[in-house]
């Protein structure tokens, strides 16, 4: 049950925090500058950057990076800004469907 209601509060978290930050709103990198997660350079955000770092993303990668990248996987970019577009909704959908659970599961405990 314990696992159960911390996802459930970590939901309710992403939730509260989304709202609160709203899309379309500047809200910036406290650090302009990141760690590429691959070859460690020290790299200026950009406008690709800041929007992973408000879906959440902890890890960066500097252009030549994500050239790299994209030549490899050229189609997951696609799929990655499709997922993180629609998180809000899931993490609505979670939140409805979490809470009467740990609702439930506190009461069969109790
Ligand atoms: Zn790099």
């Amino acid at each position: 049950m314990t696992l159960e209601v911390l996802f459930g509060a970590a939901v309710i978290l992403a939730v509260v925090l989304s709202l609160l930050t709203k899309p379309g709103s500047k809200r910036q990198p406290p650090i302009q500058f990141f760690k590429c997660a691959r070859c460690n350079t020290t790299a200026r955000h950009t406008s690709r950057t800041i929007e992973a770092w408000r879906n959440g993303k902890t890890t960066f990668f500097c252009q030549a990076c994500h050239a790299k990248w994209l030549q490899s996987r050229p189609s997951q970019e696609q799929v990655t800004s499709f997922r993180s577009r629609n998180s809000g909704c899931l993490g609505v959908v979670a939140l409805l469907v979490l809470v009467p659970v740990d609702i439930a599961l506190a009461l069969a405990h109790t």
